[in-house]
């Protein structure tokens, strides 16, 4: 039996007052795909993310999403900025503002929102780290309280934009894995745009590839067999 549709692109266009960065893109995000999108520098990377998180309206086709997406219930990891490692406050709130999406009109976070930002800090092993600030931690730490805080969004989905830009191999590793483990254990969706084609191509299961001829949009395998996933097949970890 198939695994249900979290998000499909039907032949659609997306970019900015009215130029086109991708045009007749077709994609299906299934419960439990792992995606890994690639591509050269501005080829458009981030702009499908944003379409695919809602926050760029497609200026063709449609971007449709599963019920349980709807209410921003998708989490986000964005690439990282010099301010947003410096961010001053402590791991436990940065991790809890990741409810914020589900707060509605209410002022404070419910219990059942603090013990879910608790359960993920413990299942990315920031548990210990819950009252340090966050600017003090190492960057493969940040990386994973941001996760964390991710998770207290995404319900089935967890869209990444360069996650392991800036880590060091180890820590890059560690995360790997830990996508892993929400992926197959879990049952995680995952997307992720990554430059780190070695490792992110052995996990993922199918790839995007946005190039200016065209997309190649299939499994891993076939990827590496193709003409643009070539060069990568001998590529370490
Ligand atoms: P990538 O993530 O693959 O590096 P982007 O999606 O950031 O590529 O950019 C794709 C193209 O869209 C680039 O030509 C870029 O200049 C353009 N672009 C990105 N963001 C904007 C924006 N906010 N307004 C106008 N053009 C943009």
């Amino acid at each position: 039996m198939e695994r249900p549709e979290l998000l499909s692109c039907r032949d659609v266009s997306l970019g900015y007052d009215g130029q086109n960065v991708l045009t007749h893109l077709n994609l299906t995000i299934r419960a439990g795909d792992y995606l890994c999108v690639v591509g050269d520098n501005g080829s458009g990377k981030s702009t499908l993310l944003r379409g695919l998180l809602g926050l760029l309206p497609p200026q063709s086709g449609e971007i449709w999403r599963a019920p349980e997406l709807r209410r921003g219930a998708i989490g986000y990891l964005p690439q990282q900025t010099r301010a947003q490692r410096d961010f001053p406050a402590t791991v436990y709130e940065v991790v809890l503002s990741g409810c914020l999406n589900q707060k509605g009109t209410r002022f404070f976070y419910s219990a059942a929102q603090k013990s879910a930002a608790l359960m993920n800090m413990g299942k990315l092993g920031v548990l210990e780290l819950k009252d340090e600030s966050y600017r003090s931690l190492s960057g493969g730490q940040q990386q994973r309280v941001l996760l964390a805080r991710a998770l207290c969004a995404a319900g089935r989905l967890l869209i990444l934009d360069e996650p392991i830009t800036g880590l060091d191999p180890a820590a890059a590793q560690d995360l790997y894995k830990t996508l892993s483990y929400l992926n197959e254990k879990e049952g995680m969706a995952v997307v992720m745009v990554t430059h780190d084609l070695g490792p992110a191509l052995r996990q993922a299961r199918t790839v995007l590839h946005i190039g200016r001829g065209g997309f190649f949009y299939g499994t891993a395998a076939d990827y590496l067999a193709s003409p643009q996933g070539r060069r990568f097949r001998e590529v370490e970890p």
